[in-house]
């Protein structure tokens, strides 16, 4: 234990810090989404002055989820999301062919990308012919960080799949997928969730699908990530129970819910109760440690009363942060 550690008592049970995998820092009130218990995110998708210097400088501003980011989504040219009003300039690279797809991925690895995100929306305009989607994956690879698709449109995921992708930023919901690619999916990537996205609380044809396919992949052994899109459309700031209620729909247990989300290597969270017993424990934060500075959450969506009481822990801040 450092010599200048603080010891804190706290009401409830310490989980690892809480992710979203899936947001858009460009989109979103990053401060009130820490003040709300998420201690983490995923940037898919945002300009450079956005994501990648918050790359740099959040991993010790205890103000600030740490943020882990694609940096800009790299797509065909006039590919998905160029034809969007939220896709601000510079959040998106158009990659012309093999050789521009390894350097645009050297560019942003070189700028602090912790991961590519890759547009492959064949509902919305043009996308990387299978070369150029090998040649991302080749040069990802080369310089370690994973890549993660945005697959829609008819045969895409599988187009993903084939090229080595190794995660999906959504959940497939266009199409139902066969079994057989789905065991195949479940044996050689993960899936962000993003369930809640379809219909936000309300039943659409676009959630059943998603939750589906996702029961059959958790069914199969495939890992999922806790991951909202958070930017996209109205979703709540901070742990999404309905996202959390989905991935329940969708067969994962408790245990499972809990290691889709609570997975931060530097940051802690406080819960009120027992989220083995109950897996939406985990939308009402009570407290967070954020690169090492301890912070009371006062959680303003409570829908029912807490359900379970767990005796005091301890928690051991160390202050100031070193990562480790
Ligand atoms: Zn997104």
């Amino acid at each position: 234990m450092p010599p200048n550690s603080r010891r804190i008592r706290v009401g409830g049970v310490l989980v690892p810090g809480l992710v979203d995998h899936h947001v858009h820092t460009d989109q979103i009130d990053l401060a009130a989404l820490l003040a709300a218990g998420v201690t983490g995110v995923r940037d898919l998708g945002s300009p450079p002055e956005s994501g990648l210097a918050l790359a740099t400088r959040s991993p010790h501003d205890p103000g600030l989820p740490h943020v882990v980011t694609a940096g800009p989504f790299l797509t065909a040219p006039g590919g998905y999301p160029a034809d969007r009003a939220w896709a601000a300039e510079g959040s998106y690279r158009e990659v012309r062919d093999t050789a521009d797809a390894a350097r645009a991925v050297a560019h942003l690895a070189a700028r602090g990308a912790g991961l590519i995100k890759v547009a492959l929306n064949a509902d919305a305009g043009p996308v990387l012919g299978d070369a150029e989607l090998r040649a991302v994956v080749g040069a990802a690879e080369r310089a370690g960080l994973p890549v993660v698709a945005h697959a829609e449109g008819a045969g895409q995921a599988q187009k993903a799949l084939l090229a080595g992708v190794g995660e999906l930023a959504h959940t497939p919901w266009t199409h139902r997928l066969p079994d057989e690619l789905i065991r195949a999916f479940a044996a050689r990537t993960h899936w962000t969730s993003t369930l809640d996205i379809h219909g936000r609380g309300t039943d659409t044809a676009e959630r059943m699908r998603a939750v589906d396919n996702l029961r059959r992949f958790h069914r199969m052994g495939g890992r999922v990530r806790y991951g909202t899109d958070l930017g996209n459309g109205p979703l709540p700031s901070g742990v999404n129970v309905r996202e959390l209620e989905a991935l329940s729909d969708a067969g994962l247990s408790a245990t499972r819910i809990l290691a889709s989300i609570a997975v931060s290597a530097m940051d802690l969270a406080v819960l009120p109760g027992d989220p083995l017993t109950d897996p939406l424990m985990t939308s009402r934060v009570t407290a967070v440690v954020r690169a090492g500075r301890y912070m009371d959450v006062v959680q303003t969506h409570h829908t029912d009363a807490m359900r379970t009481r767990m005796g005091p822990v301890s928690a051991v801040v160390r202050t100031p942060c070193r990562a480790t």
